[in-house]
């Protein structure tokens, strides 16, 4: 079975690195931030050429805890409306209702499952405060667009980095400095994954970063002390260790994914499956690579009798959750049709040579 992701593989090239990490970790008596998240935060930081980085709890909260903290500075009131993407996993969704805010959501295009830029102008009003892009796949969002109606409605601009660790806009930023701020996780199947829940807040706001800094903690920057009614979301010691291990292969990694894609686009050659669009840049780090199929249930199953792995990213669109009742009405055509067509073949860096040959062969004699 070629199977959709070999996560065991992917972290056995650590081992060694991972059995010292842990031996340390174990001597310092330190297990909740201590050098260990410090260290990460600074590496991490200088990856992505911002100012700050804040080591969290998990993906969702270091959304929430960016939009909690523009709460703090009183950059954002309760009720302020946030546009997003209405294809992007509901992690984005939930970051925002938790912390009071309105998810207004947009329709998108089908070619790289990104904002349309025309219902996201539509979408803008007077309660508008934030944009939030979502590198959705690992490929990122139209930026130039964004911006621009960033700045003339006055708005802020966070990322959902969660799925693009490493992305390369054609200005030379990466992912998690293309805004004001974004949230990453490292959930363990994500580009830069962890062995257990971790997330991070990436910003050059250095208000915002204190902010954060105290509302992971209980609002506390100093010991018994607390300024803000915060929450515990702490990115764990011995996670930060294990992903200090992993960021230095993260381009390397990325680039074997984007050596599969690029054998995936040029080996597969068949009308019944819609390949993504992709420029041939490092602004995708693909994350997932996602084919459409009108009867996508019979691929899957016919893959699955050809031994292959796939999964669908995602099957029911976010406001036809049942978490999310009251957007039920919402009717967004393209983003609809994507959820009953996408599904994800097997990528990952540890994908052998034979494994990709033969997913393609598979799906050509589909
Ligand atoms: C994974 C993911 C999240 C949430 O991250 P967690 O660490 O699982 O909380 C948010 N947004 C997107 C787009 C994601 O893929």
């Amino acid at each position: 079975m070629i199977p959709f992701i070999d996560i065991q593989a992917i972290n056995r090239r650590f081992e060694e690195s991972f059995k010292n990490e842990f031996q340390d970790f174990l001597d310092s008596g330190y297990y909740i931030l201590g050098n260990q998240v410090s260290a990460f935060e600074s590496r991490f930081a200088d990856y992505c050429e911002t100012q700050y980085c804040i080591g969290v709890g998990n993906g969702l909260d270091a959304l929430r805890l960016i939009l909690e903290g523009y709460k703090v500075l009183g950059k954002l009131q309760l009720g302020d409306e946030v546009i997003v993407a209405s294809n992007t996993y509901i992690a984005t969704i939930i970051a925002i209702r938790q912390a009071g805010l309105k998810p207004v959501l947009v329709e998108v295009e089908n070619q790289t499952f990104n904002f349309d830029i025309s219902a996201l102008k539509q979408a803008i009003s007077p309660s508008t405060r934030v944009i939030m892009p979502v590198h959705l796949y690992g490929q990122i969002a139209p930026m130039e667009q964004i911006n621009s109606l960033a700045v003339d409605n006055d708005l802020l601009i966070i990322e959902d980095a969660a799925q693009a660790h490493g992305a390369t806009h054609t200005n030379g930023k990466r992912a998690g400095n293309l805004g004001h701020a974004a949230g990453f996780s490292f959930y363990p199947t994500k580009n830069l994954g962890a062995l257990g829940d971790a997330g991070a807040v990436t910003t050059n706001d250095t208000n915002l970063a204190n902010a954060i800094k105290k509302l992971r903690n209980y609002g506390s920057s100093s010991k018994y002390v607390n300024e803000l009614l915060g929450v515990n979301s702490r990115l764990d010691e011995i996670q930060a260790s294990f992903l200090s291990v992993k960021l230095p292969f993260l381009d390397k990694d990325n680039q074997a994914r984007r050596d599969i894609a690029n054998a995936y686009l040029e080996g597969i050659c068949n009308p019944k499956v819609v390949l993504p669009c992709y420029d041939g840049s490092k602004n995708h780090v693909f994350h997932l690579f996602v084919v459409q199929v009108a009867s996508r249930e019979h691929f899957q199953d016919y893959l699955k009798d050809k031994a292959i792995a796939t999964l669908i990213h995602y099957p029911i669109p976010p406001h036809q959750q049942k978490a999310l009742q009251d957007l039920k009405n919402l009717r967004f055509e393209v983003s609809q049709a994507l959820h009953q067509q996408v599904i994800s073949l097997p990528i990952s860096p540890v994908m052998t040579q034979l494994q990709i040959e033969k997913v393609i062969n598979a799906v050509n004699a589909y």
